[in-house]
């Protein structure tokens, strides 16, 4: 039975604590795929001052040196992409295309923090003095801590852990306790592209414990999350108290508008997959169905249908569209949103319960659930699930649709399906989400795109494509004067 190690200056090291966790498979519990050792304070704090040492090298070499490991991993994460969608899979639950994709959001996001190495630049800026000029240079911080959650335990990490090596930072890195067979062979396949000792350290273990031990330390100058939001916001209060830059990406509500115009075939289509697939365990995932009342019931009666359609089953097998939850945690939590669901009044018009039948009774499978008639101010049109429940509120009209739509405390992404150009401009404009799509699921992103949301979705820079290194980087602002005199006059 594997027990997962600790990477902490270059090397494997066992946790020393008595505290340990089996690494289930979702899809059948009776496959235990190895032990986590719930790691100790102490080890948290030999990991963070690794990065401490390994940074001022790190710092001074130069970013296309750096550049070049990431390039490197990413080309061993291409090698090892069967083996790691597997593992994903068997970790966490989601399909093999799933895992597939996310691998390959994965290189693809390395490849290009790889080539933003070559690019690190400041500006030079024109002075109002002759003779004078002043420009910028980016800078790391030093070490960042990288704290992840267990939904996409591949992607997450690599784009944090590409951009702040590229920055020049050093990193403690703390994935959740959930799937820390991927982080592990995502820092072996960092370690293998070359990275001197103690730019990457790996400690798993409990959030309570060594993520807020980590997350603490004075060491640690910038914090990315992603995780939730009431982790988020504690983690954001705890930093600013010593001037820790935070980067928060939390939970989500996401809605879709649909018009009584659109391709209902392709809204259906889209919804289904941004709600149901990944298990709905994706912070991007469509929750909210908000429906024109004259389109509404056939809308209702053509999503159920899919619903009811969805192969449930392990990831592993090919044929199944979609996996379980990835832990009895989670599993009760959506049964919990179902019975609030229904005690609210909403109406269930199919799934709500476990999902039985042939290979399922050991998994946490639950049935793909349609909720109608659902109230703006219902718990479940509100709270953040994440799992396979949809939430269909009807409107009357556009003006209606876009009240409902921004009635959420989260803002990550939305879509709107229609074919109207002068209502989709409108709702571009006047939806309250940090991305939004047009006539495609809420779901999914590009690596040389930036992600993330606004309200209490996201804090911080935003991630991924032409930020990504924004968060990573300090700005140092530079004036020069070569007139080789005292200076006449002030600059104001
Ligand atoms: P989820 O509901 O997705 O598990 P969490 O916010 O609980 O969301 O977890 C996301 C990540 O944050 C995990 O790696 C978890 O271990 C870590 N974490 C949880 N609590 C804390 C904390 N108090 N301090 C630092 N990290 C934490």
């Amino acid at each position: 039975m594997t027990i997962y190690r600790n990477f902490i200056n270059g090397e494997w090291l066992a946790s020393s604590s008595s505290q340990a966790a089996p690494n289930i498979n979702p899809a059948n519990t009776n496959d235990i795929i190895g032990t986590i050792k719930l790691s100790t304070r102490e080890e948290a704090r030999t990991a963070v001052i690794a990065a401490h040492d390994a940074f001022k090298n790190c710092k001074n070499t130069p970013a296309p040196t750096r550049g070049k490991i990431v390039a490197k991993f990413a080309r061993l994460l291409e090698d090892d992409k069967e083996n790691l969608a597997q593992m994903l899979t068997r970790e966490e639950g989601k399909t093999l295309a799933e895992s597939r994709g996310e691998l390959l959001r994965s290189i693809n996001v390395a490849e290009f923090c790889a080539g933003e190495s070559r690019r690190l630049n400041g500006e030079t800026i024109q002075s109002e003095l002759a003779a004078n000029f002043a420009y910028t240079i980016k800078e790391p911080h030093g070490v960042v801590a990288l704290i992840t959650p267990w939904n996409f335990p591949v992607a997450i990490p690599v784009w944090k852990i590409a951009p702040a090596l590229v920055a020049g930072n050093t990193v403690v890195f703390k994935p959740a306790e959930t799937t820390p067979a991927t982080a592990v062979r995502i820092v072996e396949l960092f370690e293998a592209a070359g990275l001197p000792k103690g730019v990457l350290n790996l400690v798993l273990g409990k959030g309570s414990e060594i993520g807020d031990e980590i997350a603490n330390h004075p060491a640690v100058k910038a914090i990315s999350f992603t995780g939730s939001t009431e982790t988020g916001i504690k983690l954001y209060e705890q930093a600013a108290k010593r001037g820790a830059k935070v980067q928060c990406e939390m939970g989500g509500k996401n809605p879709v508008v649909v018009l009584a115009d659109c391709d209902l075939d392709l809204a259906v289509e889209s919804i289904a997959n941004g709600a149901f697939g990944s298990t709905g365990q994706r912070c991007t995932a469509t929750s909210r169905a908000i429906v024109i009342d004259k389109i509404a019931d056939e809308f209702v009666r053509k999503i159920v249908e899919k619903a009811k359609e969805m192969r449930i089953g392990d990831g592993a097998d090919t044929a199944t569209e979609m996996g379980p939850m990835v832990d009895e945690k989670q599993f009760k939590n959506v049964l919990k949103y179902i019975d609030i669901g229904r005690e609210d009044g909403a109406e269930m018009l199919c799934g709500g319960k476990r999902a039985s039948g042939e290979n399922l009774e050991n998994g946490y499978f639950v049935e793909p659930t349609v909720f109608d008639r659902v109230m703006p101010d219902m718990r479940i049109a509100q709270e953040e699930i994440f799992g396979p429940i949809l939430s269909v509120l009807r409107v009357k009209d556009f003006d209606e649709a876009m009240t409902v739509a921004n009635d959420s405390n989260y803002g990550l992404t939305s879509s709107i399906f229609t074919n109207d150009p002068n209502l989709i401009f409108r709702f571009v404009d006047e939806i309250e989400t940090g991305m939004t799509h047009v006539n495609s699921p809420t779901t999914g992103g590009e690596a040389h795109i930036p992600f993330g949301g606004v309200k209490m979705t996201g804090i911080g820079a935003r991630e991924q494509g032409s930020t990504a290194l924004d968060f990573y980087t300090e700005l140092k602002v530079v004036y020069v004067d070569y007139t080789g005199r005292r200076r006449e006059g002030n600059l104001y």
